[in-house]
């Protein structure tokens, strides 16, 4: 069991970029391609259309990585909306196990 789970959350972190990149980045690079294809080259739109479906495809590849990230002590997929592991109770961004025992003792006295 790793004493600091800094590395998984720092790979986390890519991901979640990488995630927002390529959202923000669809529509400037379709443009891009369109008008690089039909404006520049002269080529019909259905040359485009491999484009598209490669961008689609990272898309889906990227947000599937995010989505089903593995929590870093349990391996049980995290969960894009969560701040806590569904299955281990670690908190998102936590440093190591002390911190999350912390934190459980300090949830269960709340509740
Ligand atoms: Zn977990």
């Amino acid at each position: 069991m790793p004493d600091s789970y800094e590395t998984e959350w720092r790979a986390y972190r890519k991901i979640r970029l990488r995630a927002l990149l390529v959202f923000l980045g669809y529509i400037p690079c379709m443009l891009a391609v369109g008008a690089t294809f039909l404006l520049l080259l002269h080529f019909t739109a259905v040359a485009v259309i491999p484009f598209f479906l490669a961008y689609a495809l990272l898309m889906c590849v990227t947000f599937f990585q995010l989505m089903l990230w593995g929590c870093p002590r349990c391996g049980h997929i995290y969960g894009r909306f969560r701040y806590d592991c569904k299955q281990c109770g670690l908190r998102k961004w936590a440093g190591d196990d002390e911190e999350v025992a912390e934190a459980g003792a300090s949830d269960s006295v709340i509740q």
